[in-house]
C-alpha cells in the first residue's frame, strides 16, 4: 500500500458505471420512453436519521474520533490529557492541513505523545480502496471506513479551480428513479470527519492542485443529515481552509432543511434538484417531491436567496424524451425567472444499471437550453469531464458491493 495516500490500488477502468459530478457526452437515442412505473415503496424523508458521529461509524472502537474535530476541540482533549494545548492545534494542521493519515507521521509531536494518542484515539482516515483517473485529470475514489461502508468521492481538475464532489451517506433513502445510488438503499449517514475526510483523500491524490471547491453531490442526500453535514462545513472553511463561497450543497428539495440552512449563517452555495417543471413529472423522478411540491421548494429557494445573498443553482437534469420537451422548456422558464436563481442543466450521464433512461440528443438539449434563454433565463451547463472513466458514484459502490449483502433500504 502506498502510505502516503493509503491507497491499495487501481480499480479496473472496465468496471463501468457513472458518475453524478462527471458529465458524459450525450448519446443519440430513442427519445420515446416513458418513464417506468416507480414501484419503490415512498421514502420516509422526514425521519430525523441517527446522527453516527459518536455511534457505530467506527466500529468497535469507543475510543474518540480526531478527524472531525475543530482546533478547539482537539485542544480542550488534549489539555484533558495533562498536555498543552498547543498540541491540539499541532494535530489539527497535521490533519487538516498536511493530510497525516497516521498519528506516526505527526514527527513534531514527541515520540512518547504520539504512542499516547495510538492508545488513546484514533485518526479516522478512511482506507482509499480504488482509484481511478481519466485523461484530463478527474480521479475517483473509492473509500472505505472502519465499519467496512463505502462512498465515491471525485476529484475534478478544471482550468481554474479544482473541484471535489463528496458524499454525504452511504447510499440514499430518497430513492430517485434515475439515480444508481438510490439502487444501494440506504444504510447510514456520514460523519463530519468522514465527509472532510474525502476532501483530503482527494487533495492528496491531486498533487500540485490546490482543491479550492467541494460540492456535495455524491451520494445521499446532504439535508437529511443535516447537523454532520453543517458541522462539515464549518471545518471545511475554518480548517481546511476552503471559502463558504466555493462549497456548494446539492438538495433534492428538502425543504425544512432548506429553510434551516438559510439560517444557518454560512454563505454556502445551495443547488436544488429540480429536473421537472411540474409537480406531475416530479413526483414520478423524485418521491420526495410527493412531499414538498414545486411552490414550496421553490419558496425555500427564494428564501434561500434572500438570506444568504447567493443565487440559488436550479438544476435539472435532462433525461431524453422524459423532460426535454419545448413544452417543458416553457414551464421551467416561467418557475425560474427572475434573479434568485439560475439553470443548470445536467445531461443525464448513463448508468448501466438505469437502462430504461437515455441521454438527451444533443439538437434537442440544443433547443431546450435556447428555449430557456429566449425566455431571460439563466442557464449553465454541466461540462463533460473524465470520460473514459466512467464508473462512480452510485455505481462504482455498487460494483464494490456485488457480492456482499445488499444495504438496507428505509422505506
Ligand atoms: N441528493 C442530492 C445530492 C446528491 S445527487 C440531490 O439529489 O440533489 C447530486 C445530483 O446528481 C442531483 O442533481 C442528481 O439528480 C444528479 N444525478 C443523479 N443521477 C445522475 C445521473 N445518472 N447523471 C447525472 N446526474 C445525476
Ligand atoms: Fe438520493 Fe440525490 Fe440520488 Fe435522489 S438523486 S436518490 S436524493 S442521491
Amino acid at each position: 500500500m502506498d502510505r502516503s495516500t493509503g491507497f491499495r490500488g487501481y480499480l479496473p477502468v472496465a468496471s463501468a458505471g457513472y458518475h453524478k459530478c462527471v458529465t458524459e457526452p450525450s448519446v443519440p437515442a430513442e427519445n420515446s420512453l416513458p418513464i417506468v412505473a416507480d414501484t419503490r415503496p415512498p421514502a420516509v424523508v422526514e425521519t430525523a436519521l441517527p446522527v453516527a458521529e459518536t455511534a457505530a461509524p467506527h466500529g468497535e472502537t469507543a475510543l474518540p474520533v480526531l478527524c472531525g474535530r475543530n482546533r478547539r476541540e482537539l485542544e480542550t482533549w488534549l489539555v484533558g490529557l495533562k498536555e498543552p494545548a498547543y498540541r491540539g492545534r499541532q494535530i489539527a494542521a497535521w490533519i487538516y492541513q498536511r493530510g497525516a493519515r497516521a498519528f506516526a507521521e505527526m514527527t513534531d509531536l514527541p515520540a512518547a505523545l504520539r504512542a499516547r494518542l495510538r492508545e488513546s484515539a484514533v485518526l479516522g482516515r478512511a482506507e482509499v480502496e480504488a482509484r481511478q483517473r481519466a485523461v484530463d485529470g478527474t480521479v475517483k475514489l473509492l473509500l472505505r471506513f472502519v465499519d467496512g461502508r463505502a462512498v465515491e468521492t471525485v476529484l475534478l481538475p478544471y482550468e481554474d479551480r479544482t473541484s471535489v464532489c463528496i458524499s454525504s451517506q452511504v447510499g440514499c433513502p430518497v430513492g430517485c428513479v434515475f439515480c444508481a445510488t438510490a439502487m444501494l438503499g440506504f444504510a447510514r449517514n456520514l460523519t463530519a470527519g468522514e465527509m472532510v475526510d474525502q476532501v483530503l483523500a482527494a487533495r492528496s491524490h491531486a498533487p500540485g492542485e490546490r482543491v479550492s471547491h467541494v460540492v456535495v453531490m455524491g451520494m445521499g442526500e446532504p439535508l437529511l443529515n443535516y447537523d454532520p453535514l453543517v458541522t462539515a462545513l464549518r471545518l471545511l472553511h475554518e480548517e481546511v481552509g476552503l471559502s463558504y463561497r466555493h462549497l456548494t450543497v446539492s438538495t433534492a428539495g428538502h425543504v425544512p432543511g432548506m429553510r434551516r440552512l438559510a439560517h444557518e449563517g454560512l454563505p454556502v452555495t445551495l443547488a436544488v434538484s429540480l429536473h421537472a417543471p411540474n409537480d406531475a413529472l416530479r413526483e414520478r423522478l423524485i418521491p420526495m417531491a410527493r412531499k414538498w411540491n414545486l411552490e414550496v421548494v421553490m419558496d425555500a429557494a427564494e428564501e434561500y436567496s434572500v438570506q444568504t445573498g447567493r443565487r440559488v443553482t436550479l438544476e435539472y437534469l435532462v433525461l431524453g424524451g422524459v423532460n426535454d420537451g419545448q413544452d417543458q422548456a416553457k414551464e421551467l422558464a416561467k418557475l425560474a425567472r427572475g434573479s434568485f436563481h439560475h439553470v443548470n442543466l445536467i445531461p443525464w450521464n448513463p448508468a448501466t444499471t438505469l437502462e430504461h433512461f437515455r441521454s438527451p440528443r444533443p439538437e434537442r438539449l440544443k433547443k431546450f437550453r435556447e428555449a430557456l434563454e429566449e425566455r431571460g433565463v439563466t442557464v449553465t451547463q454541466r461540462v463533460e469531464r473524465g470520460q473514459e472513466i466512467d464508473a462512480a458514484c452510485g455505481q462504482l459502490a455498487l460494483v464494490a458491493a456485488h457480492g456482499e449483502e445488499r444495504l438496507v433500504r428505509i422505506a
